[in-house]
């Protein structure tokens, strides 16, 4: 439920509205809007009389949230969010976009396509440290040696990192290195990893299960929250369907469902969604049109001998046109792009 502060409400007594719910056993988060101030409570209501708190000075009023997922909802919070990652914002004006390789295979090729991506205009470098392969016997990645060579690619170009955590046991660690940690589209739900994720205080970018409703997805995202990680990017990275000629299908409608339903930043991966660099072009740019906060394409400076997922990567020189192509898209629907 939202306790709707009133304009005049003192600190003090939003203070002291937190308190009590927080002693009757619900997990409280303030909204600090620029006229209202509005307490997300989340807890079993059956246990609350919802008398003690509506009688509180400076409540005006107590709303139910009727979606399940409540902290995600644009009915706790109508203003879209804008994650702040070190000074790159994703849900603001500007088109935030991620690029980089699969996974990182060595520290020259890594670097050099880290300064590719950036000067056509990437703010943030992908690459997986963890990869979630679908057979035990494909590349796994470097791991931590793969971080230290994200760390080094950070301070070569001045861009914010992006990488996988597949491990509860690795959270840490993870975080210790990255500015945003992605779950992957196979965790999903799960459950363990999406709570481990909420205590550590790094922006996460949730990528979309393979078979996954958008209310399910929501609700993943509501486990990060929970734990009080509200700084989440949602990730459409395309769905199971029973089209075959691309690797998945890309949910276009998931850009404004979310953005109607949820405050929190959608960017779109249209190299998982289809499986080939062929078709990153056009749907980048679709996107872009339908609303995304931005894109996150992964690019390799030889597809044919990438370790993973080359037949969807895209050259530095395709990604750099692609990225001069997205400018009047952009443009078209209010955005920038670098
Ligand atoms: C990835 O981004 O590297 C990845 C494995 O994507 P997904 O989880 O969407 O399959
Ligand atoms: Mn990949």
């Amino acid at each position: 439920m939202i306790i709707v502060m009133s304009n005049s409400a003192t600190r003090e007594q939003i203070d002291n509205v937190e308190k009590k719910l927080s002693d009757l056993g619900f997990r409280t988060h303030p909204i600090f809007g620029e006229i209202k101030t509005v307490i997300g409570a989340i807890g079993d209501k059956r246990l609350l009389n919802t008398h003690f708190i509506s009688t509180m000075p400076g409540v005006e009023a107590i709303v139910p949230i009727m979606k399940p997922y409540k902290l995600a909802s644009r009915e706790l919070k109508q203003v879209s969010s804008i994650i702040d990652v070190g000074g790159v914002r994703i849900g603001g004006s500007e088109i935030a976009v991620m690029a980089g390789p699969c996974a990182i295979e060595n520290k020259e090729t890594f670097i050099e396509t880290a300064i590719k991506v950036r000067d056509a205009g990437a703010r943030i470098l992908r690459g997986g440290a963890y990869k979630p392969r679908t057979s035990p016997y494909a590349f796994q990645g470097l791991e931590e040696e793969g971080l230290k060579i994200m760390a080094e690619a950070r301070n070569v170009t001045g861009m914010k990192l992006v990488t996988e955590v597949v491990d509860t046991r690795d959270v840490e660690l993870v975080a210790s290195y990255t500015d945003i940690v992605q779950i992957g589209a196979r965790n999903m739900q799960n459950f363990r990893l999406l709570k481990e994720v909420g205590m550590s205080k790094k922006p996460v970018l949730l990528k979309r299960g393979l078979a996954a409703t958008i209310e399910e997805w929501l609700m993943a995202a509501e486990y990060v929250m929970a734990e009080g990680n509200l700084n989440i990017i949602l990730c459409e990275r395309g769905i199971r369907t029973y089209e075959t000629a691309t690797r998945n299908t890309i949910d276009m409608s998931a850009i404004p469902v979310i953005k109607e339903v949820s405050h929190l930043p959608i960017i779109v991966d249209p190299s998982h969604a289809t499986g080939s660099w062929k078709y990153v072009n056009a749907l980048s740019k679709g996107a872009v049109a339908t609303g995304a906060d931005g894109l996150l394409i992964e690019v390799h400076s030889d597809p044919c001998t990438a370790l993973c997922d080359g037949q969807q990567s895209l050259r530095p020189p395709k990604f750099a046109q692609l990225m001069q192509e997205l400018k009047p898209v952009a443009e078209a629907v209010g955005r920038t792009l670098k």
